[in-house]
Protein backbone atom coordinates (compact mmCIF):
# COMPACT_ATOMS: atom_id res chain seq x y z
CA UNK A 1 0.00 0.00 0.00
CA UNK A 2 1.63 3.36 -1.19
CA UNK A 3 0.74 7.01 -0.30
CA UNK A 4 0.36 8.74 -3.70
CA UNK A 5 -0.01 12.32 -4.45
CA UNK A 6 -1.62 13.13 -7.90
CA UNK A 7 -2.27 16.80 -9.29
CA UNK A 8 -4.51 17.32 -12.12
CA UNK A 9 -4.23 20.09 -14.21
CA UNK A 10 -7.11 22.83 -15.97
CA UNK A 11 -7.45 20.99 -18.94
CA UNK A 12 -7.76 17.42 -17.35
CA UNK A 13 -10.60 18.61 -15.21
CA UNK A 14 -11.93 20.99 -17.33
CA UNK A 15 -15.48 19.93 -17.86
CA UNK A 16 -17.83 17.30 -15.93
CA UNK A 17 -16.70 14.85 -18.22
CA UNK A 18 -12.79 15.13 -17.67
CA UNK A 19 -13.93 15.26 -14.18
CA UNK A 20 -15.33 11.74 -13.76
CA UNK A 21 -12.97 10.42 -15.78
CA UNK A 22 -10.35 11.51 -13.79
CA UNK A 23 -11.53 11.00 -10.18
CA UNK A 24 -12.28 7.01 -11.85
CA UNK A 25 -8.49 6.57 -12.18
CA UNK A 26 -7.96 8.13 -8.60
CA UNK A 27 -11.04 5.70 -7.64
CA UNK A 28 -9.34 2.85 -9.27
CA UNK A 29 -5.69 3.52 -7.56
CA UNK A 30 -7.55 3.66 -4.19
CA UNK A 31 -9.45 -0.04 -4.61
CA UNK A 32 -6.27 -0.72 -5.85
CA UNK A 33 -5.23 -0.24 -1.85
CA UNK A 34 -2.95 2.69 -2.47
CA UNK A 35 -4.00 6.28 -0.24
CA UNK A 36 -4.74 9.17 -2.54
CA UNK A 37 -4.14 12.60 -1.82
CA UNK A 38 -5.29 14.42 -5.19
CA UNK A 39 -4.45 18.31 -5.81
CA UNK A 40 -6.50 19.87 -8.57
CA UNK A 41 -6.19 22.95 -10.55
CA UNK A 42 -9.22 25.19 -11.53
CA UNK A 43 -10.95 24.04 -14.75
CA UNK A 44 -8.91 25.78 -17.41
CA UNK A 45 -9.39 28.65 -18.66
CA UNK A 46 -11.21 29.61 -15.15
CA UNK A 47 -8.37 31.61 -13.33
CA UNK A 48 -7.78 33.56 -16.99
CA UNK A 49 -11.93 34.39 -16.59
CA UNK A 50 -11.73 35.14 -13.35
CA UNK A 51 -8.77 37.72 -13.77
CA UNK A 52 -10.51 39.18 -16.20
CA UNK A 53 -13.97 39.89 -14.17
CA UNK A 54 -11.58 41.39 -11.92
CA UNK A 55 -9.85 44.24 -14.38
CA UNK A 56 -13.51 45.12 -15.59
CA UNK A 57 -14.17 46.59 -11.85
CA UNK A 58 -11.05 47.06 -10.93
CA UNK A 59 -7.89 48.50 -13.47
CA UNK A 60 -5.38 47.35 -10.74
CA UNK A 61 -7.19 44.92 -8.71
CA UNK A 62 -6.04 45.16 -4.94
CA UNK A 63 -3.74 42.11 -4.27
CA UNK A 64 -5.80 40.57 -1.22
CA UNK A 65 -9.31 40.76 -2.81
CA UNK A 66 -7.98 39.23 -6.27
CA UNK A 67 -6.23 35.99 -4.45
CA UNK A 68 -10.09 35.31 -2.42
CA UNK A 69 -11.64 35.54 -5.96
CA UNK A 70 -9.18 33.65 -7.54
CA UNK A 71 -9.13 30.89 -4.93
CA UNK A 72 -12.64 30.10 -6.29
CA UNK A 73 -11.29 28.60 -9.02
CA UNK A 74 -10.08 25.59 -7.47
CA UNK A 75 -12.72 25.36 -4.88
CA UNK A 76 -15.27 24.43 -7.52
CA UNK A 77 -12.99 21.51 -8.71
CA UNK A 78 -12.21 20.29 -5.74
CA UNK A 79 -16.17 19.84 -4.96
CA UNK A 80 -17.09 18.56 -7.96
CA UNK A 81 -14.50 16.09 -7.72
CA UNK A 82 -15.38 14.70 -3.85
CA UNK A 83 -19.16 15.06 -5.09
CA UNK A 84 -18.94 12.48 -8.07
CA UNK A 85 -16.69 10.27 -5.73
CA UNK A 86 -19.30 9.68 -2.95
CA UNK A 87 -22.00 9.10 -5.77
CA UNK A 88 -20.03 6.60 -6.84
CA UNK A 89 -19.93 4.87 -3.14
CA UNK A 90 -15.92 6.54 -2.86
CA UNK A 91 -15.78 7.69 0.02
CA UNK A 92 -13.53 11.50 -0.69
CA UNK A 93 -13.28 14.55 1.74
CA UNK A 94 -11.91 17.73 0.00
CA UNK A 95 -10.35 20.59 1.56
CA UNK A 96 -9.54 23.93 1.23
CA UNK A 97 -6.15 25.59 2.14
CA UNK A 98 -7.27 26.48 5.64
CA UNK A 99 -8.59 23.00 6.25
CA UNK A 100 -5.51 21.25 4.90
CA UNK A 101 -3.66 24.03 6.66
CA UNK A 102 -1.36 25.32 4.12
CA UNK A 103 0.16 28.09 5.76
CA UNK A 104 1.68 30.78 3.49
CA UNK A 105 3.49 34.30 3.84
CA UNK A 106 1.01 37.14 2.96
CA UNK A 107 2.90 37.68 -0.60
CA UNK A 108 -0.76 37.69 -2.27
CA UNK A 109 -0.31 36.62 -5.58
CA UNK A 110 2.77 34.77 -5.39
CA UNK A 111 2.64 33.56 -1.93
CA UNK A 112 5.26 30.93 -0.63
CA UNK A 113 4.43 27.81 1.36
CA UNK A 114 5.80 28.18 5.23
CA UNK A 115 4.64 25.01 6.12
CA UNK A 116 1.70 22.26 6.27
CA UNK A 117 -0.14 20.78 9.33
CA UNK A 118 -0.06 17.59 7.88
CA UNK A 119 -2.94 16.57 10.54
CA UNK A 120 -6.42 16.70 9.18
CA UNK A 121 -5.43 15.46 5.86
CA UNK A 122 -3.79 12.35 7.97
CA UNK A 123 -7.42 12.18 9.73
CA UNK A 124 -8.95 11.53 6.10
CA UNK A 125 -6.62 9.27 5.10
CA UNK A 126 -7.10 7.22 8.26
CA UNK A 127 -10.83 6.89 7.76
CA UNK A 128 -9.84 5.53 4.39
CA UNK A 129 -11.36 8.73 2.24
CA UNK A 130 -9.69 9.95 -0.31
CA UNK A 131 -8.23 13.91 0.39
CA UNK A 132 -9.42 16.11 -2.26
CA UNK A 133 -7.25 19.48 -1.88
CA UNK A 134 -7.67 22.80 -3.71
CA UNK A 135 -4.21 23.51 -5.14
CA UNK A 136 -2.82 26.99 -5.91
CA UNK A 137 -4.42 28.56 -2.67
CA UNK A 138 -2.99 28.87 1.16
CA UNK A 139 -3.50 30.50 4.27
CA UNK A 140 -1.33 33.23 6.54
CA UNK A 141 -1.53 33.00 10.02
CA UNK A 142 -4.05 35.44 10.40
CA UNK A 143 -6.65 33.18 7.70
CA UNK A 144 -6.48 35.70 4.93
CA UNK A 145 -6.85 33.76 1.69
CA UNK A 146 -3.18 34.07 -0.87
CA UNK A 147 -2.25 32.26 -3.91
CA UNK A 148 0.99 30.90 -4.72
CA UNK A 149 1.25 32.28 -9.06
CA UNK A 150 0.08 30.87 -11.66
CA UNK A 151 1.06 27.50 -12.08
CA UNK A 152 1.10 27.21 -8.55
CA UNK A 153 -1.29 24.04 -8.04
CA UNK A 154 2.07 21.80 -9.15
CA UNK A 155 3.64 23.21 -5.99
CA UNK A 156 0.63 22.18 -3.44
CA UNK A 157 1.06 18.77 -5.01
CA UNK A 158 4.37 18.43 -4.61
CA UNK A 159 4.84 20.12 -0.63
CA UNK A 160 1.96 18.20 0.66
CA UNK A 161 3.94 15.09 -1.15
CA UNK A 162 7.07 16.01 0.61
CA UNK A 163 5.51 16.81 4.03
CA UNK A 164 3.34 14.07 3.73
CA UNK A 165 6.72 11.75 2.94
CA UNK A 166 4.57 10.16 0.13
CA UNK A 167 6.03 7.56 -1.69
CA UNK A 168 5.52 9.25 -5.02
CA UNK A 169 3.82 12.69 -6.03
CA UNK A 170 2.76 12.58 -10.20
CA UNK A 171 1.54 15.53 -12.18
CA UNK A 172 -1.05 14.89 -14.59
CA UNK A 173 -1.16 16.85 -17.68
CA UNK A 174 -2.33 17.50 -20.99
CA UNK A 175 1.14 16.38 -22.52
CA UNK A 176 2.29 13.23 -21.46
CA UNK A 177 5.52 13.46 -20.17
CA UNK A 178 8.65 16.30 -20.33
CA UNK A 179 9.83 16.79 -23.63
CA UNK A 180 13.06 17.98 -25.03
CA UNK A 181 10.88 21.02 -25.71
CA UNK A 182 7.38 22.19 -25.96
CA UNK A 183 5.89 19.93 -28.43
CA UNK A 184 3.10 22.57 -29.51
CA UNK A 185 5.77 24.49 -30.64
CA UNK A 186 8.32 22.21 -32.09
CA UNK A 187 6.53 18.59 -33.59
CA UNK A 188 9.87 16.65 -33.16
CA UNK A 189 10.33 17.16 -29.58
CA UNK A 190 11.04 14.01 -28.23
CA UNK A 191 9.83 12.82 -24.86
CA UNK A 192 12.47 12.63 -22.09
CA UNK A 193 12.26 9.24 -20.04
CA UNK A 194 13.89 10.83 -17.11
CA UNK A 195 15.50 14.32 -16.68
CA UNK A 196 17.83 15.69 -13.92
CA UNK A 197 16.50 17.92 -11.27
CA UNK A 198 18.40 20.68 -11.78
CA UNK A 199 17.86 20.93 -16.18
CA UNK A 200 13.55 20.90 -15.33
CA UNK A 201 14.81 23.56 -12.14
CA UNK A 202 16.50 25.42 -15.13
CA UNK A 203 13.52 24.86 -18.06
CA UNK A 204 10.60 25.45 -15.81
CA UNK A 205 12.80 29.27 -14.60
CA UNK A 206 13.46 29.68 -18.94
CA UNK A 207 9.52 29.42 -19.72
CA UNK A 208 9.03 25.97 -20.02
CA UNK A 209 5.28 25.52 -18.06
CA UNK A 210 4.88 21.97 -17.93
CA UNK A 211 5.91 21.87 -13.86
CA UNK A 212 5.85 25.78 -12.15
CA UNK A 213 9.47 26.34 -11.22
CA UNK A 214 8.86 26.27 -7.26
CA UNK A 215 7.79 22.81 -7.23
CA UNK A 216 10.76 21.45 -8.54
CA UNK A 217 12.54 23.54 -5.91
CA UNK A 218 10.65 21.48 -3.64
CA UNK A 219 10.83 18.48 -4.89
CA UNK A 220 15.01 18.40 -5.00
CA UNK A 221 15.21 19.80 -1.37
CA UNK A 222 13.03 16.72 0.00
CA UNK A 223 13.97 14.43 -3.20
CA UNK A 224 9.98 14.05 -3.85
CA UNK A 225 9.51 11.20 -6.25
CA UNK A 226 8.33 13.12 -9.05
CA UNK A 227 6.45 11.92 -12.71
CA UNK A 228 5.26 14.09 -14.92
CA UNK A 229 2.37 12.39 -17.30
CA UNK A 230 -0.43 12.61 -18.79
CA UNK A 231 -4.10 12.02 -17.56
CA UNK A 232 -5.38 10.87 -21.08
CA UNK A 233 -3.56 8.43 -21.86
CA UNK A 234 -1.37 5.19 -19.88
CA UNK A 235 1.83 6.13 -21.25
CA UNK A 236 4.77 6.19 -18.16
CA UNK A 237 5.87 9.52 -17.65
CA UNK A 238 8.61 11.53 -17.12
CA UNK A 239 10.68 10.66 -13.75
CA UNK A 240 12.48 13.58 -12.19
CA UNK A 241 15.38 12.33 -10.24
CA UNK A 242 19.31 13.17 -9.48
CA UNK A 243 21.40 13.44 -12.32
CA UNK A 244 24.11 10.21 -13.36
CA UNK A 245 26.45 10.30 -15.62
CA UNK A 246 24.45 8.95 -18.62
CA UNK A 247 22.60 12.69 -18.49
CA UNK A 248 26.05 13.92 -18.89
CA UNK A 249 26.56 12.21 -22.37
CA UNK A 250 24.85 14.92 -24.02
CA UNK A 251 25.47 18.35 -23.94
CA UNK A 252 21.62 19.44 -24.55
CA UNK A 253 18.64 17.73 -22.92
CA UNK A 254 15.79 20.70 -23.38
CA UNK A 255 15.40 24.07 -25.51
CA UNK A 256 12.78 26.29 -23.41
CA UNK A 257 11.55 29.43 -24.58
CA UNK A 258 9.82 32.30 -22.74
CA UNK A 259 7.95 35.05 -23.61
CA UNK A 260 7.54 37.06 -20.58
CA UNK A 261 10.38 39.43 -20.44
CA UNK A 262 10.59 43.14 -21.65
CA UNK A 263 13.98 44.57 -21.96
CA UNK A 264 14.89 48.14 -20.00
CA UNK A 265 17.78 49.82 -21.47
CA UNK A 266 19.03 53.22 -19.86
CA UNK A 267 21.40 55.12 -22.08
CA UNK A 268 24.20 57.63 -21.55
CA UNK A 269 24.96 56.55 -18.03
CA UNK A 270 27.84 58.49 -15.85
CA UNK A 271 30.48 55.63 -15.36
CA UNK A 272 31.13 56.00 -11.50
CA UNK A 273 31.02 54.44 -8.18
CA UNK A 274 27.69 53.58 -6.85
CA UNK A 275 25.36 54.22 -10.08
CA UNK A 276 24.47 50.54 -10.43
CA UNK A 277 23.37 50.90 -6.80
CA UNK A 278 21.53 53.49 -7.19
CA UNK A 279 19.71 52.18 -9.80
CA UNK A 280 18.77 48.82 -9.09
CA UNK A 281 18.10 49.14 -5.33
CA UNK A 282 14.38 50.54 -5.78
CA UNK A 283 13.78 48.02 -8.48
CA UNK A 284 15.09 45.15 -5.75
CA UNK A 285 12.68 47.15 -2.62
CA UNK A 286 9.68 46.42 -5.17
CA UNK A 287 10.44 42.78 -5.27
CA UNK A 288 10.97 42.60 -9.15
CA UNK A 289 13.53 40.32 -10.03
CA UNK A 290 15.80 41.72 -13.26
CA UNK A 291 17.37 39.37 -14.32
CA UNK A 292 20.38 39.62 -17.14
CA UNK A 293 22.22 42.40 -16.64
CA UNK A 294 24.66 44.06 -19.52
CA UNK A 295 26.84 47.22 -19.35
CA UNK A 296 28.26 48.22 -22.32
CA UNK A 297 31.78 49.36 -21.70
CA UNK A 298 32.32 52.65 -21.10
CA UNK A 299 32.78 55.58 -23.79
CA UNK A 300 34.13 59.36 -22.70
CA UNK A 301 33.15 58.23 -18.96
CA UNK A 302 29.32 57.27 -20.03
CA UNK A 303 27.88 53.74 -20.48
CA UNK A 304 24.67 52.26 -21.67
CA UNK A 305 23.09 49.81 -19.11
CA UNK A 306 20.63 47.47 -20.19
CA UNK A 307 18.56 44.84 -18.37
CA UNK A 308 15.47 42.36 -18.38
CA UNK A 309 12.09 42.24 -15.94
CA UNK A 310 8.95 40.29 -16.30
CA UNK A 311 7.02 42.12 -18.94
CA UNK A 312 4.41 42.54 -15.54
CA UNK A 313 7.00 44.32 -13.66
CA UNK A 314 8.06 46.34 -16.78
CA UNK A 315 5.09 49.67 -15.64
CA UNK A 316 6.36 49.71 -12.30
CA UNK A 317 9.69 49.55 -13.16
CA UNK A 318 9.98 52.59 -15.56
CA UNK A 319 8.21 54.25 -12.58
CA UNK A 320 10.67 53.43 -10.48
CA UNK A 321 13.69 54.19 -13.04
CA UNK A 322 12.09 57.85 -14.14
CA UNK A 323 13.12 60.11 -11.30
CA UNK A 324 16.64 57.80 -10.54
CA UNK A 325 17.93 58.19 -13.99
CA UNK A 326 17.04 62.18 -14.14
CA UNK A 327 19.13 62.36 -10.25
CA UNK A 328 22.43 60.59 -11.68
CA UNK A 329 22.32 62.55 -15.00
CA UNK A 330 21.46 59.43 -17.05
CA UNK A 331 19.95 60.65 -21.22
CA UNK A 332 16.88 58.14 -21.54
CA UNK A 333 15.42 55.63 -20.28
CA UNK A 334 14.11 52.97 -23.12
CA UNK A 335 11.97 50.00 -23.06
CA UNK A 336 11.10 47.09 -25.47
CA UNK A 337 8.17 44.55 -24.87
CA UNK A 338 8.66 42.08 -28.24
CA UNK A 339 11.42 40.48 -27.13
CA UNK A 340 12.04 36.49 -26.50
CA UNK A 341 14.21 34.55 -24.39
CA UNK A 342 15.45 31.48 -26.25
CA UNK A 343 17.32 29.01 -23.52
CA UNK A 344 19.20 25.63 -24.07
CA UNK A 345 19.53 23.58 -21.00
CA UNK A 346 21.89 20.24 -20.05
CA UNK A 347 23.95 18.70 -17.22
CA UNK A 348 26.51 17.69 -19.90
CA UNK A 349 26.95 21.33 -21.01
CA UNK A 350 29.69 21.18 -18.19
CA UNK A 351 32.11 18.25 -19.91
CA UNK A 352 31.08 19.85 -23.64
CA UNK A 353 33.18 22.55 -24.97
CA UNK A 354 32.28 24.61 -28.02
CA UNK A 355 28.47 24.59 -27.07
CA UNK A 356 27.86 28.43 -26.84
CA UNK A 357 29.59 28.59 -30.13
CA UNK A 358 27.28 25.94 -31.96
CA UNK A 359 24.02 27.49 -31.09
CA UNK A 360 25.47 31.33 -32.09
CA UNK A 361 26.02 29.47 -35.80
CA UNK A 362 22.95 27.77 -35.40
CA UNK A 363 21.11 31.33 -34.99
CA UNK A 364 22.93 33.11 -37.34
CA UNK A 365 22.21 30.63 -40.20
CA UNK A 366 18.72 32.08 -39.56
CA UNK A 367 19.04 35.51 -39.93
CA UNK A 368 18.18 36.08 -36.03
CA UNK A 369 20.21 38.26 -34.22
CA UNK A 370 21.04 38.26 -30.74
CA UNK A 371 19.98 41.03 -28.66
CA UNK A 372 21.66 39.65 -25.10
CA UNK A 373 22.98 36.69 -23.97
CA UNK A 374 23.68 35.29 -20.62
CA UNK A 375 24.97 31.71 -19.69
CA UNK A 376 25.22 29.72 -16.28
CA UNK A 377 27.10 26.12 -15.76
CA UNK A 378 24.15 24.41 -17.32
CA UNK A 379 22.25 27.12 -19.92
CA UNK A 380 22.90 29.17 -22.25
CA UNK A 381 20.42 31.72 -22.64
CA UNK A 382 19.68 33.99 -25.76
CA UNK A 383 17.40 37.36 -26.29
CA UNK A 384 16.41 38.07 -29.49
CA UNK A 385 13.41 39.68 -31.33
CA UNK A 386 10.04 37.97 -30.71
CA UNK A 387 8.86 36.98 -33.66
CA UNK A 388 11.49 34.49 -34.42
CA UNK A 389 11.37 32.52 -30.89
CA UNK A 390 9.49 30.03 -32.43
CA UNK A 391 11.90 29.46 -35.32
CA UNK A 392 14.54 29.82 -33.01
CA UNK A 393 13.39 26.84 -30.96
CA UNK A 394 13.06 24.81 -33.52
CA UNK A 395 16.31 25.41 -35.20
CA UNK A 396 18.06 24.81 -31.77
CA UNK A 397 16.41 21.60 -31.60
CA UNK A 398 17.24 20.14 -35.09
CA UNK A 399 21.17 21.87 -34.38
CA UNK A 400 21.70 19.83 -31.33
CA UNK A 401 19.55 16.98 -32.76
CA UNK A 402 17.30 16.58 -29.88
CA UNK A 403 15.22 14.95 -32.02
CA UNK A 404 17.52 11.19 -31.37
CA UNK A 405 17.81 9.45 -28.25
CA UNK A 406 21.44 10.00 -26.84
CA UNK A 407 23.66 6.87 -26.90
CA UNK A 408 23.73 4.39 -23.94
CA UNK A 409 26.62 5.36 -21.71
CA UNK A 410 29.12 2.22 -22.40
P1 LIG B 1 -1.56 22.06 -16.50
O1 LIG B 1 -2.77 22.88 -16.75
O2 LIG B 1 -1.82 20.59 -16.53
O3 LIG B 1 -0.79 22.48 -15.29
P2 LIG B 1 0.26 23.50 -18.19
O4 LIG B 1 -0.39 24.14 -19.37
O5 LIG B 1 0.61 24.35 -17.03
O6 LIG B 1 -0.64 22.26 -17.78
O7 LIG B 1 1.60 22.76 -18.66
C1 LIG B 1 1.58 21.83 -19.71
C2 LIG B 1 2.03 22.49 -21.01
O8 LIG B 1 3.41 22.83 -20.90
C3 LIG B 1 1.99 21.60 -22.22
O9 LIG B 1 0.72 21.60 -22.82
C4 LIG B 1 3.07 22.19 -23.13
O10 LIG B 1 2.53 23.01 -24.14
C5 LIG B 1 3.89 23.07 -22.21
N1 LIG B 1 5.33 22.78 -22.23
C6 LIG B 1 6.31 23.72 -22.33
N2 LIG B 1 7.51 23.14 -22.36
C7 LIG B 1 7.32 21.80 -22.26
C8 LIG B 1 8.21 20.68 -22.23
N3 LIG B 1 9.54 20.83 -22.29
N4 LIG B 1 7.66 19.45 -22.13
C9 LIG B 1 6.32 19.29 -22.06
N5 LIG B 1 5.44 20.32 -22.09
C10 LIG B 1 5.92 21.57 -22.19
N1 LIG C 1 -5.43 27.73 -11.52
C1 LIG C 1 -4.13 28.28 -11.33
C2 LIG C 1 -3.58 28.83 -12.64
O1 LIG C 1 -4.19 28.72 -13.66
C3 LIG C 1 -3.15 27.33 -10.71
C4 LIG C 1 -2.82 26.10 -11.53
O2 LIG C 1 -3.53 25.75 -12.45
O3 LIG C 1 -1.82 25.46 -11.21
O4 LIG C 1 -2.51 29.39 -12.65
MG1 LIG D 1 0.56 24.11 -14.97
Amino acid sequence: MALIVQKYGGTSVANPDRIANVANRVAKGWRDGNRMVVVLSAMAGETDRLINLAKELAEDPDPRELDVLLATGEQVTVSLFSMFLRSQGVPATSLLSHQARIYTDRTYGRARILGIDTGRIREELKKNRIVTLAGFQGVDEVGNITTLGRGGSDTTAVAVAASLKADLCEIYTDVDGIYTTDPRICPKARKLDRIAYDEILEMSSLGAKVLEIRSVGFARRYGVPLVVRSSFTDQPGTLVTVEDAEMEIVPVTGVALSRNDARVTITRVPDRPGVAMHLFRPVADANIVVDMIIQNTSIEGFTDLTFTVPQGDLKKTLELMAPVAREIGAQQVLSDENIAKVSIVGVGMKNNAGVAAKMFEALAAEGINILMISTSEIKISCIIQDKYGELAVRTLHDAFGLENPPPKKK
